[in-house]
């Protein structure tokens, strides 16, 4: 007995030493804070890890396949992150929501014990973050990881069966009349009171009337904006605002995006945009993000002819229709002020636009003359093609 007892304190050590100790913890210092928030997220949901004692190890790789991060079920549980990947990330705004992202799905592998999950919520959100693995009609991993939505998703990661949150439903939940318009470019006629925008051309982007629409045509090779700038100080994307228009385009690709935009006066600032495909998609989202919020499907969008994008925005929140049908909401990234309203034209597209509207919640205290087009200028802006797809995970 005394014996065998030597050989199995034998037998474990080696098996220690050959296999490194099971309660090691080891995690690379970028990724210490959101190890810790992880904790501390579990904590307020009653479960308590002591990951610096049970183990854990998470280090930068140079993984494979398009792959962010990867889980490896091992004693202790080993992720490993893409360096390229985190260093690309770290360059963007929002990087800290999609490093949180990252590192949460793959604790929620490792520490949870969660499995992909693929399904989607009422409005098309992600359903959890855990999404991830085969792709669903080759949807890009791309989830609106922010503000109230990272609370839900933080939620759903400890329990699957946290009940969606009310706003990601299709029902409508604000007061969306009340809305005065200031601004209406109808495109009838050749009048500057009709085209808002001047009918000239540069070698690259042509503006014209035709069929009572104004027609931007592009040679660029990527997309740019076509913005106005309202010079009105009742007018202010820092407030509620109504923006609308009708488009319809000619793209070289089905997925091509075009849309509208909004921005704040100054140049070095991003722009929010709200921009559809031929593929009934739609991409929300901020010019200065690693990429869109996320991609919806959108049975709303025509495929073919014209399609009215409309934005609300009410209390920092982002409203959108398409064809008058509430669609999405989210919040806006965008906190300065300033009066930039236009359009997206892919590279080599033809855009047309029609019944270009701006609007303002009225109150007692605001005139409610409408803008003349004297009020407005007008700039070209090169807007990224910030169209990335997120990788594996
Ligand atoms: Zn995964």
């Amino acid at each position: 007995m005394k014996l065998s007892f030597y050989v199995l304190i034998l037998f474990i050590t080696f098996i220690v030493s050959s296999c490194g100790d099971p309660n090691e913890y080891r995690v690379e210092p970028e990724f210490t804070q959101y190890v810790q928030r992880f904790e501390s997220e579990a904590a307020k949901r009653g479960k308590n890890f002591k990951l610096q004692t049970e183990g854990l190890i998470i280090e930068f790789a140079k993984l494979k396949n398009d792959q962010a991060g990867l889980c490896h079920y091992e004693h202790p549980i080993r992720i490993e992150v893409d360096s390229l990947y985190w260093k690309k990330i770290s360059a963007v705004a929002g990087a800290d929501m999609m490093k949180e992202d990252l590192i949460f799905h793959e604790m929620g592998h490792g520490i949870l014990g969660r499995k992909h999950l693929n399904t989607t919520l009422e409005n098309g959100d992600w359903k959890s973050m855990m999404c991830g693995g085969d792709k669903v009609d080759n949807r890009p991993w791309n989830i609106n990881y922010r503000r109230m939505r990272r609370d839900y998703y933080v939620d759903e990661l400890f329990n699957e069966n946290t009940p969606p949150p009310i706003f990601t439903t299709t029902q409508l939940l604000v007061d969306t009349t009340g809305f005065a318009q200031k601004l209406w470019l109808s495109f009838d006629t050749g009048s500057k009171y009709d085209t808002g925008w001047d009918l000239v051309s540069n070698g690259d982007l042509t503006k014209e009337i035709e069929n009572s629409k104004l027609k931007a045509t592009s040679n660029y090779t990527s997309s740019y904006a076509l913005l106005l700038t309202i010079q009105s100080t009742s007018i202010n994307i820092y407030s509620n605002f109504l923006f609308e228009m009708e488009i319809d385009s000619e793209t070289k690709s089905a997925s091509d995006q075009y849309g509208l935009v909004f921005a704040t006066s100054s140049a070095a600032d991003t722009t929010e945009y709200f921009k559809i495909n031929r593929e009934q998609k739609m991409f929300p989202g901020n010019s200065a993000w690693y990429s869109y919020y996320t991609q919806l499907h959108k049975s709303a969008i025509n495929t073919t002819g014209k399609n009215k994008l409309k934005v609300l925005k009410i209390n920092g929140i982002i409203y959108y229709f398409i064809n008058n049908v509430y669609v999405y909401q989210t919040e806006m990234e965008i906190f300065g002020r300033g009066s930039n309203f236009g359009f997206v034209v892919p590279g080599g597209a033809t855009v047309w636009v029609d019944n270009l509207k701006i609007g303002i919640k009225s109150s007692s205290n605001i005139k409610s003359k409408v803008l003349s087009v004297n009020d407005i200028s007008f700039s070209v802006v090169k807007m990224e093609d910030n169209n990335k797809r997120i990788s594996e995970k």
